[in-house]
């Protein structure tokens, strides 16, 4: 039986699979960054499910920065929010179901 975060995970991902044009970079490799992007994710209705999935810059799949000297790359799934057997993100500012495959600027590890 499809639950609620099955159905949202769902319409998000036809959102992304859509051409929703995200903002995947920068990264929000420093704090303040990371506090800029989560101040405008605030501001945003609870609902505003597009525009949360665009300040927030997601990916259907992991994103691999630039030049990195390893090959970890930023997925949902080795992200510090990511909640496995729920597969979902508990990032207050997001607080959305996702797949582990997907990303967003807010990777932390
Ligand atoms: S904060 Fe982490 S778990 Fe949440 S969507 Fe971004 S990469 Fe995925």
């Amino acid at each position: 039986m499809a639950t609620g975060d099955d159905s949202l995970r769902t319409m998000l991902r036809v959102m992304l699979q859509s051409g929703l044009k995200t903002k995947s970079e920068p990264r929000a490799y420093t704090s303040e960054e990371g506090l800029r992007i989560a101040a405008r994710l605030r501001s945003l209705s609870a609902t505003a499910f597009a525009e949360k999935l665009t300040v927030a810059g997601f990916t259907l799949s992991p994103y691999a920065p630039p030049h990195s000297e390893d090959d970890l790359s930023q997925s949902c799934e080795t992200c510090m929010y990511y909640v496995t057997h729920r597969r979902f993100c508990e990032l207050p500012e997001l607080n959305v179901p996702v797949e582990k495959e997907w990303s967003c600027r807010l990777w932390r590890i």
